[in-house]
């Protein structure tokens, strides 16, 4: 559910007309809603409320500061992948004992600087990052608290590039050698155990997998206290997915109603880390089309947004909906739509049935605010675009458009070179 509707002709975000914010801040540009945003938020974090939990928003599926204040004026937490994100959700003002960092390859710099900010876990996905944790804690004269990454071997059923929770991906460590990790875990000195973890994948559309992966966990949980060891909290990780094209997920209160009652009786803390399910439907971007062309074979639309600022469509072969902003070209065409980038792999959809544009026309690329903004890049030298966050009858820029200069900051001619 969010709020991008049509009045009329007109494609609208909440109660504001999207051509009238493209005449403003100029295109392309990512246009959020924030009603929508609450609304998912407040939709998966009141799933939970019977039991102990806190929702960690995953930042790496946009990590616009804006938006991270929002559900962090909600009570949210923060599942932070990196140093950076690690500053984003501190200028965000997240309470740091609401944040967890994980991912597999923490650097001497980002442990420091976790540990220094207090942060509430680190998600350890091997012994050798066991270690340097340790080491890094004694030099501070601290303890680190962390959880360790279960891979726990399930099939997410989803795109290869997302599922995570496999023996042949990278993350975590291997169910059957939990107990080991653990052990190990336990006799370093400055390493103090409070939590699990896993993640199995993302835009996942299926309840079971989620299910299976707490069930091992649960059991791993049982085994380390007969062991001695106590866990404070399980970390469930994000992936739930979302409606795309036709695909039809479960509903957060269902995920949450499933997880609820393999888990009423425990005793410790969940965390979650939503990012796609909160974020992805709450955003669009909005393109121009700059030409259209029709070669023998093939009908294109060509648009001044491109691969470098939504890579979705090229990486994962993924679905986005192509919407007018103004309805009103009766005859359909099927074609391709895509950006200038000297890449064949540069567009947005392909082969689609949509209204028959002309230059100048303004496009709604749907279902873009999660992985959009956040893995978009400069390839081609393109200045990455803005953000536009709409609220009610009002919109507010929250990042403006790079200029030419933001394209060379902090590149240097040496002398020699004249
Ligand atoms: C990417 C990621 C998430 C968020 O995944 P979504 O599919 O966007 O919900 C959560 N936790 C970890 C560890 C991740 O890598």
């Amino acid at each position: 559910m969010h709020y991008f509707h049509y009045k009329e002709e007109d494609l609208y975000c909440e109660e504001v007309p999207i051509a009238t914010i493209a005449d403003r801040v100029g295109t392309p540009f990512y246009l959020y809603s924030h009603r929508t945003l609450v609304r998912h938020f407040k939709a998966f974090d009141s799933g939970f409320e019977e039991i102990r939990h806190l929702v960690c928003y995953s930042v790496k599926a946009n990590s616009n500061v804006a938006l991270l204040r929002i559900f962090v004026n909600l009570g949210a937490g923060l599942d932070v992948v990196s140093g950076g994100e690690l500053f984003r959700a501190l200028k965000s003002g997240v309470d740091p004992k609401k944040v967890v960092f994980s991912g597999v390859g923490k650097t001497e710099q980002e442990i420091e600087y976790a540990l220094n900010s207090g942060i509430l876990m680190f998600n350890v996905e091997s012994s050798q990052e066991l270690v340097r944790i340790d080491e890094m804690a004694k030099r501070l004269d601290m303890r680190a608290p962390v959880a360790i990454r279960i891979n726990p071997d399930i099939d997410p059923k989803t795109h290869p590039y997302v599922a995570t929770g496999l023996m042949e991906n990278k993350f975590g460590i291997d169910f059957k050698l939990a107990m080991k990790e653990y052990t190990f875990a336990k006799g370093l000195p400055h390493i103090e155990i409070i939590g699990v973890d896993c993640h199995i994948g993302s835009q996942l559309i299926e309840l079971q997998p989620f299910v299976e992966a707490l069930r091992r966990v649960k059991e791993l949980i049982h085994d380390l206290g007969q062991r001695g060891i106590e866990i404070q909290y399980l970390d469930l990780g994000g992936g739930l997915g979302i409606t795309y094209k036709d695909e039809i997920p479960p509903h957060p209160t269902e995920y949450a109603k499933a997880i609820v009652e393999e888990a009423s009786d425990l005793d410790y803390t969940l965390i979650f880390e939503p990012g796609r399910v909160i974020v992805g439907n709450a955003g669009i971007l909005v393109t121009r089309v700059l030409y259209t062309k029709e070669t023998g074979e093939k009908n294109f639309v060509i648009i001044d947004a491109a691969m470098n600022d939504l890579i979705r469509p090229s990486y994962y072969g993924s679905f986005q909906g192509i919407l007018p902003v103004t309805k009103g070209e009766e005859e359909k065409i099927i074609a391709d739509v895509v950006g200038p980038i000297c890449e064949s792999g540069d567009f947005m959809a392909r082969n689609r049935r949509m209204p028959k544009f002309k230059p100048g026309d303004l496009v709604a690329v749907m279902s873009a605010g999660a992985y959009g903004f956040s893995m978009s890049s400069n390839y081609n030298s393109r200045p990455r675009i803005c953000e536009v966050l709409a609220r009610g009858d009002r919109f507010h820029l929250i990042r403006e458009r790079e200029s030419y200069d933001d394209l060379v900051r902090g590149e240097k001619i040496p002398d020699f070179l004249g």
